[in-house]
């Protein structure tokens, strides 16, 4: 019998506490462990390899994840064994965060896709005044007041903040590779936008798909366009690759990096195509006036931004902008001072 569309999911396996383990599947198991910022956690999936563990995703870099780790490590989850392998879905630090720490504790390389690694290498080591100023500029072209950009100057890099000493080596992994973990083979299946090349992994035998932030259970990912690639469009980027999961099947179990497991895949698609072109057609009508982006905020976020939340609100809205702009639907015109202003076509 079919699945219904945007059914309930159907796991009920309950969630692990911080430093214990669920299993999913024989020899696929869930850590989950505690954010300081929003979703407020993160999961980590390990892979029975035969002789130990492979972890998916390392978690920020804390004392209170270290100590999780710790006792995953040591207790029932790993029960009596090694953490022999590591595999980083993305370069962001509630995924990247303890990789550098987990390597060198462990003796292993972590695998990465080429991209994910050079920028989790790039960001980590850009932390001087002309990143930051580059960052001010960037809000202030996009219609931010001058004490934002104060602040985004004042706040210094956050990136090597949350992220622990990065290894200095890697082992590549790249789109279609089939990764033989333990008895189960693993295609690696890479998705955009979020993060620009950030790997999932699909078991066709057990039809489970580590999905990362890609598909995630009752929310989209963060899709916002960055100061380092102010002409990228990371949502139409976002929205070809989730194409790419149709071809999975319907019943494909999917394990999310936030949130629980849950089915029906395309359901879950489906809903995320839909989010999208709403807030596309929103923001559309709401470029009738021409508007900043950080003018047009509100008619992508109902309640106003705090200052720590801010550059994410207008990342993401410039994605939506640019998306429309690449569709013909609105286009830039110069404002004053060079501030962007945009207006539907
Ligand atoms: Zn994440």
């Amino acid at each position: 019998m079919p699945l219904p569309r945007h059914a309930a999911p159907d796991m009920h396996i309950d969630i692990p506490p911080p430093g214990e383990a669920r299993t999913i599947l024989p020899g696929l198991r869930w850590l989950r462990f505690p954010l300081p910022f929003a979703p407020h956690h993160v999961n980590v999936w390990l892979l029975d390899d035969g002789e130990g563990w492979t972890a998916i995703d390392a978690g920020v870099a804390n004392d209170e994840t270290r100590g999780n780790w710790q006792a995953a490590l040591t207790g029932e989850a790993f029960g009596n064994r090694r953490l022999t392998g590591l595999l980083i879905t993305h370069f962001h630090p509630d995924h990247a965060g303890l990789m550098g720490w987990l390597s060198a504790g462990h003796g292993v390389t972590p695998m990465m896709t080429r991209i994910e690694w050079l920028q989790a290498r790039s960001l980590w080591f850009d932390t001087g005044e002309e990143m930051l100023e580059h960052q001010a500029e960037f809000a202030r072209i996009a219609g931010a007041p001058e004490d934002y950009c104060t602040f985004l100057r004042q706040r210094g890099a956050l990136y090597v903040r949350s992220v622990s000493l990065l290894p200095r080596a890697f082992t590549c992994i790249a789109d279609g590779d089939v990764l033989r973990i333990g008895g189960r083979e693993w295609r690696v299946i890479t998705g955009q936008g979020h993060a620009p090349d950030m790997a999932c992994l699909y078991c066709a035998e057990e039809k489970v798909l580590i999905a990362a932030d890609q598909i995630l259970p009752r929310i989209s990912p963060y899709v916002g366009l960055h100061a380092g690639e102010p002409m990228a469009d990371p949502l139409g980027a976002f929205l070809s690759s989730l194409g790419r999961y149709r071809d999975l099947p319907e019943d494909t179990l999917v394990l999310p990096s936030h949130g629980e497991p849950f089915r029906p895949l395309h359901g879950r698609l489906d809903a995320l195509d839909a989010h999208h072109a709403e807030r596309l057609a929103a923001l559309e009508d709401a470029c009738r006036a021409p508007a900043t982006a950080h003018t047009l905020l509100p008619s992508l976020f109902r309640r106003p931004l705090d200052q720590g939340s801010l550059g994410f609100g207008i990342g993401e809205t410039l994605a939506h902008l640019r998306r429309l702009e690449a569709m013909g639907r609105v286009e830039r015109l110069p404002g004053a001072d060079g501030v962007i202003v945009w207006r539907r076509k």
